[in-house]
């Protein structure tokens, strides 16, 4: 019996044919495996490193997989994983998501209408909650089980839940004034169709927020290969310069960028440095229950529909 074949990608972003060259390999490349060895590799980042050779495009300068999981394979692995991050603490999330909330405040009047895709149970949206007036929420989540704590948080308002990650049509044309798209983008196919079609249910001046790993990071270039956003969830990962180039082919302009801060516990924290660099301790020290923010090679871009017109 004939495998399936893994998908062949050109640039996602200017279409350029791939280099030959790869530019990051892990020691065991995905594109030398099957898919059904591959399926046990997916759901930890923390595991054994095997991810498809990333390449830079020679247009655009981005880093990108010539090689990725088709679209029915992505669907069988998404539909088997375990909730993301949960190791990490929910007050340590909480905080992680308050401030990617703050830098939205500081541009926006959080007013109108209000799109989020992939909320999961909610942490950024309770903020838009408590303290915006927006008057109608369109939450894409493809997760059923967080329905009950998600419609919890946007209950007594206006809102829809809609489990389809980019069923954007169920949104009027022109009808909200910010997006919300936190570690979505660098799981895409086919980021600039996602991001086009977003563009048009998006007012005049709207903003539009996005977090990303950002693989220009001093983190990234301290472990190499090793940077646990080299994973096999992630077709392709951004530069501040390869992002705005993925905003302007989708008809946005970037307004700002900057590194965001993550918090974590510390044992939390020692365990997976230790696990980046290949040691695997079973158990640290917990240092009680501390949280420490760091910058962690994501960085945070917020940008606006492009005036005047634009062809899709
Ligand atoms: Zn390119």
């Amino acid at each position: 019996m004939e495998k399936p074949a893994f998908l062949s990608r050109i640039c996602p972003v200017c279409s350029s044919k791939p280099p030959a060259q790869a530019a990051i390999q892990s020691e065991v490349t995905a594109e030398s495996l099957d898919f059904d060895a591959l399926v046990p590799c997916w759901n930890g980042f923390f595991k054994d490193k095997v991810f498809f050779s990333y390449v830079r495009c020679g247009g655009c300068g981005l880093l990108y997989a010539p090689t990725f999981f088709n679209g029915p394979q992505l669907e069988q692995l998404y539909g088997q994983m375990p909730p993301n991050m949960a190791e990490v603490p929910m007050k340590a999330l909480r905080r992680t998501q308050h401030g990617y909330f703050e830098a939205l405040k500081s541009c926006s009047d959080l007013d109108g209408g209000f799109i989020e895709v992939g909320p999961d149970i909610g942490l950024f949206t309770e903020n838009c909650v408590r303290e915006g007036r927006y008057n109608e929420y369109w939450l894409f989540e493809p997760n059923r089980e967080v329905l009950p704590a998600l419609s919890k948080i946007v209950e007594g308002h206006k809102y829809h839940v809609i489990h389809d990650m980019f069923g954007f049509s169920h949104v009027l044309d022109h009808a909200a004034s910010a997006a919300v798209m936190i570690h979505v983008l660098d799981h895409l196919l086919d980021p600039v169709a996602t991001l086009s079609e977003l563009r048009q249910k998006l007012k005049p001046g709207a903003r539009l927020l996005l977090v990303t790993h950002d693989e220009s990071s001093l983190l990234r270039r301290l472990v190499g290969w090793r940077w646990p956003a080299f994973c096999l969830q992630h077709p392709q990962i951004y530069s501040p310069q390869s992002m705005r180039k993925l905003l302007e082919a989708a008809g946005f302009e970037v307004l700002e960028r900057r590194k965001t801060v993550n918090f974590f516990e510390i044992g939390f924290l020692l365990k997976h440095l230790l696990w980046a660099f290949g040691i695997k301790a079973q158990s640290v020290p917990s240092f009680g229950r501390f949280t420490l923010g760091l910058k962690l090679g994501n960085m945070l871009t917020i940008a606006t529909p492009k005036p005047g017109r634009h062809h899709v």
